[in-house]
């Protein structure tokens, strides 16, 4: 904030600050009452001091110090802001990847205080921690002995590294040698438990030859890793799923397929189910939760009674282990009817046309230039690259993707072409209205001079 710049008659600025009213009294104010309902004293405090070292400066009226107090303060207890998602990116990684169902949102409400998470009420005892979680993976994954759920994705392949292969080693194919975003790779990640990688194949080129050749007394455990984020073309060759169990290694096969996708779906051809990877003979599958399971971050096991054991009664797993609001929304994830990651990836093409089109038409109602326009979206989160989801978007002046992502509901959308493409696959319907508001505001707010 600018301050006044002429300086005001001395008894001016003394009575000024005489008027400045106390801290006490503002924090009477019912505009600050409310504020210390939902946020810690000394933040609620240190805004009133600001408050009154501007009305001191002069740069607000002593009589307005509770009310700009009280506008400075986050409506939330948390600075994270809810956004929509309108870039057309089903799991945008900045963006927090899966947005929750709603039933998972109200199973973490209600987990939130003391659970049964670890208790059984009719004994009073103790019981398995999140055991109606794992029941529910098991259902959902029939092919599956037994599961674990840890942290995240990279915890699970930490601790089945750690635990099957601590002191030995790991064969994998160079094809499957990746990074996972934000420069953090898997082979740094296994080798920081200490087990050892044992590279076979080329990058384009692997064989269950070339696997057999390197497995020996010192391997620990075969993996294969679904390339979730990149796509290899041209001459290539992998030993799948199905050929080395088929071979026969005598050691275990954990696959990590990535996205959390329990069965296969028309949808994305190219990306392997944890059921299938089962099916076709893995050992372990180790998933993320929050990809396109559509639930919370978690990292998901699944496989053989005995390895799932081996994981489970490892001291690392202690450390990796999720909270009660996660397992309450993994399970309900697992239960509820669909999530909104399923339903954006299923988007209907000529109901997203409809409702980009009904925007578009109410925008131009109001005086602003906006069209529907074919749009591709995508499912992001580092999952099926190169796949297009046909769709449809909003496309308005270019300049406008900032000032809706600062706005008071902020709108994240897509510049492409020389516009900002606001894409509804990720948006729920009911919020269209909101996307509408938000562009009028823009539209409607005074252009900085020089914007065009
Ligand atoms: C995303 C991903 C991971 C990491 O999972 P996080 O849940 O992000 O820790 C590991 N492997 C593959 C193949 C992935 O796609």
């Amino acid at each position: 904030m600018r301050s006044v710049t002429t300086t005001p008659a001395p008894d001016a600025a003394v009575d000024r600050r005489r008027r400045v009213p106390r801290t006490d009294a503002v924090l009477a104010d019912p505009r600050l009452v409310d504020a210390l309902a939902r946020l810690d004293r000394a933040t609620v405090k240190a805004a009133v001091v600001r408050a009154q070292e501007r009305a001191r400066a002069g740069e607000v009226a002593p009589e307005e110090v509770a009310a700009v107090a009280a506008a400075s303060l986050p409506v939330r207890p948390s600075s994270l802001q809810p956004v929509l998602n309108a870039t057309g990116v089903v799991l945008h990684t900045n963006l927090g990847r899966a947005a929750l169902a709603d039933a998972a949102v109200r199973a973490m409400a209600d987990a939130a205080g003391a659970v049964d998470v670890e208790f059984d009420l009719g004994t009073g005892s103790r019981a398995r921690r999140g055991r109606g979680t794992l029941a529910a993976l098991r259902e959902a994954v029939p092919e599956a002995e037994d599961a674990l759920v840890v942290g995240n994705g990279a915890a699970a392949l930490v601790l089945a590294a750690t635990a099957l292969a601590a002191g030995r080693e790991m064969v994998i194919s160079r094809g499957e040698m990746v990074e996972i975003g934000d420069g953090f790779r898997l082979p740094a990640l296994l080798e920081s438990t200490g087990a050892r990688l044992a590279e076979v194949g080329t990058t384009n080129r692997t064989t269950v030859a070339d696997y057999r050749k390197a497995v020996g007394e010192r391997t620990g455990f075969v993996l294969k890793v679904h390339p979730s984020n990149f796509r290899v073309v041209g001459f290539t060759g992998e030993a799948t799923t199905r050929d080395l169990a088929a071979a026969d290694l005598g050691v275990p096969l954990v696959v990590d397929t990535g996205s959390g996708l329990l069965a296969d779906d028309p949808v994305l051809p190219g990306e392997p189910s944890v059921r299938r990877a089962l099916a076709d003979g893995a050992d372990l599958v180790t998933s993320s939760g929050d990809k396109l399971l559509g639930g919370p971050q978690a990292g998901l096991v699944l496989g053989r009674a005995d390895l799932v054991e081996r994981l489970r009664r490892h001291p690392l797993a202690r450390a990796f282990r999720v909270d009660k609001t996660t397992l309450a929304a993994l399970e309900a994830t697992l239960r509820a009817p669909t999530t909104p990651t399923t339903q954006a990836l299923h988007a209907d093409p000529e109901r997203l046309r409809a409702r980009a089109e009904a925007l578009a038409a109410g925008l131009r109602a109001a005086g602003v230039s906006a069209e529907a326009v074919p749009s591709d979206g995508a499912v992001g989160g580092g999952g099926a690259p190169g796949l297009p989801l046909p769709g449809w978007a909003v496309a308005v002046d270019e300049a406008w993707a900032q000032p809706l992502r600062v706005g008071e509901r902020p709108v994240v959308a897509r510049v492409a072409g020389g516009r900002t493409l606001l894409d509804l696959r990720c948006v729920p319907p009911a919020d269209d209205t909101a996307v509408e508001a938000a562009v009028l505001a823009v539209a409607r707010a005074p252009r900085p001079p020089g914007s065009g």
